[in-house]
């Protein structure tokens, strides 16, 4: 096996063990992705030098007989949202395109303190609004799969990485979805965890009360490590919370036939009226068949309130407080640099034209109508309100329930390109995600098979507040009978599930 196939735990303990070293790994890692890069475009920053550094590091503790910590010599990538000291952080903007940070995200003090390596900053839709990874101001990236469509998104560079083998594991951030949307349609696992258990510090904001980071892997086993290390109370987040969520129990019998016997699991009643792609209602069908198998107890919830006004709310409270987040990019403090303009005015109005696209400006001026004093009790008060019932309706749905297995989207990753000229159903899409969002809950994507034109296809469970370990349990069980996640350019053919129809 290729050290670019090996995952997060392969990886780390290969290095502990010295059988190769953190340098190997990272200059295998990075020519990997020099082959591929200029085809998937997954990196706003490659972070070569700093990398090779970091793990020169870890072979000299390793040399000395000193342990580096689980995440030895492990590349890891890191959205471009996430603050690294010293090194660019743009969030995909042009407002923050030659922006250094004074100051790391705790998720990265977290992995780099366990032994983890930095391999580059990743490729973003524009401060994470988007759902294809196309409003970066650094130009799109593909999905390996398949380099004529979208990776998903915002969180696309992150997925992409992870899905081309340029390095078994990274974070991204979730909104609204844009972690579970392009680990679906990379074909990778994509966590993203409840409200509070993952710091937020360091994560250049966008809806400060649905923003969650998490991670992308290519196995159960690791995203349950990579969550025992990040999953940390901050006393630098005031939503972080102390909750203790014991990620580092087993996850179930290793070698034993799949079991979810006593798992009660969910589907949506709403939902099964609602148009899928041919494959993704396959997956849907075969789950079910598979989890009954299992010893599962399969039962139906309804979630009227969800279904009906989820994507109109999210969108009228993730626009209010982008436009309150966004209002500090102003040339000032940090970012673009008016050069021309003659007074405090106009150099505001120079950086944000120039500094901001025609989506995120979309997003503020929405924001700013929402909350203007004379709407915001119609607007964004009566959004909030509503989200409070979503939160209730989970609440009580989640009463008999152990998880929901839902889809993440309702289609294939479309074409770069044509997906985002059609803006509502770039919002409607986002359906099956963001309601998790809304009440704090944590979701989990994982792949199922793949088209027969090798086009993942990913479906998604969502569990109660502070479940996040049950739904790894339950993907570990599935693991055994889907297989892992492979890397796009590993495998000639896909040995798990195809589906008919789709692409
Ligand atoms: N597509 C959604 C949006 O644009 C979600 C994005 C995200 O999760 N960051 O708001």
């Amino acid at each position: 096996m290729s050290i670019c196939e090996m995952n997060v735990r392969q990886v780390a303990a290969g290095v502990r063990e010295k059988k190769f070293s953190a340098e190997e790994v990272f200059d295998k890692c990075l020519e990997r992705a020099l082959l591929h890069e200029n085809k998937v475009t997954a990196l706003i920053t490659m972070t070569a030098d700093t990398g090779r550094e970091q793990a020169a590091r870890v072979d000299e503790r390793v040399a000395k007989g000193e342990d580096p910590g689980p995440l030895a010599g492990v590349p890891v990538i890191l959205k471009d949202n996430m603050c690294t000291h010293g090194i660019r952080t743009t969030a995909g903007s042009r407002i923050l395109g030659r922006w250094i940070p004074p100051y790391s995200a705790t998720v990265w003090k977290l992995l780099s303190s366990a032994g983890a390596v930095l391999f580059g900053k990743a490729n973003m839709d524009e401060f994470a609004m988007g759902n294809t990874t196309g409003s970066s101001a650094f130009g799109p990236t593909s999905n390996p799969w398949d380099l004529s469509r979208v990776p998903g998104g915002s969180s696309g560079g992150s997925a992409a990485g992870v899905a081309a083998g340029y390095t078994p594991c990274a974070l991204g951030s979730d909104t609204g979805g844009s972690i579970r949307q392009p680990a679906s349609y990379c074909g990778v696992y994509g966590l993203k965890p409840t409200y509070g258990l993952v710091s937020r510090y360091g994560l250049i904001a966008y809806g400060s009360s649905l923003d969650q980071i998490g991670p992308f892997t290519r196995s159960i086993e690791d995203m349950a490590l990579i969550m025992q290390i990040i999953a940390r109370h901050d006393p630098k987040d005031s939503t972080s919370v102390a909750e203790n969520v014991d990620f580092s129990l087993p996850l179930g019998d290793k070698d034993g036939s799949i079991g979810l016997k006593g798992k009660r699991i969910a589907l949506v009643k709403e939902f099964q009226g609602f148009t899928l792609d041919p494959p993704i209602a396959d997956a849907m069908k075969r789950m079910v068949l598979l989890m009954e198998e299992a010893g599962a107890e399969i039962t139906e919830i309804g979630l009227p309130v969800v279904s009906r006004y989820a994507v109109a709310c999210y969108y009228a409270i993730a626009a209010s407080e982008a436009h309150t987040n966004l209002a500090r990019f102003d040339g000032v403090r940090c970012g673009l640099e008016a050069a021309s303009a003659s007074g405090l005015k106009e150099m505001f109005e120079e950086v944000r034209s120039k500094g901001f696209g025609p989506e995120v400006k979309s997003r503020i001026i929405a924001g700013t109508c929402l909350t203007e004093p004379v709407r915001s009790e119609e607007y964004y008060v009566a959004a909030t309100r509503v989200r409070t019932l979503i939160a209730a309706e989970f609440q009580k749905a989640f009463e008999g329930v152990d998880a929901i297995l839902q889809p993440v989207t309702p289609s294939l990753p479309g074409k770069i390109g044509e997906v985002d000229e059609d803006v509502m159903k770039g919002y409607e899409s986002d359906l099956y995600t963001l309601p998790v969002n809304m009440a704090g809950l944590p979701g989990l994507s994982f792949r199922v098979g793949y088209t027969s034109a090798r086009l993942p296809v990913g479906l998604q469970l969502v569990g109660p507040r502070w479940s996040d370990k049950n739904l790894l349990d339950i993907g570990f069980e599935l693991e055994k009978v889907l297989g892992v996640p492979q890397s796009a350019f590993d495998t000639a053919a896909c040995n798990t599930t195809s589906f008919k129809g789709g692409n």
